[in-house]
């Protein structure tokens, strides 16, 4: 691999993995109709049950991890995607 800047092929190419976490967030509607009261009450009179509850309900978010490849010239800096 040749480096685009200056043509050098003392190039290092590193595999960098991101990780994203996307939340699911409750309805706008759940709120307006039920969250608003509901979960005042259910803190007050359940925290115990809805603490051990929100320890073991399915977890509401889902984890993505891309792994890409960047190539860094030793020579120059440059860093470029592959
Ligand atoms: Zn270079």
């Amino acid at each position: 691999m040749k480096c685009p800047r200056c043509g050098s092929t003392d190039v290092n190419v590193q595999i960098v993995s991101e990780t994203e976490i996307k939340t699911k967030k409750k309805s706008v509607w759940y709120w307006i109709f039920v969250g608003w009261y509901l979960e005042p009450i259910l803190w007050i009179f359940l925290t115990l049950p809805k603490l051990i509850w929100e320890l073991i309900k399915p977890r509401r978010y889902k984890v993505e991890t891309k792994t890409r490849e960047i190539a860094v010239c030793q020579n120059c800096g440059k860093t470029w995607t592959v």
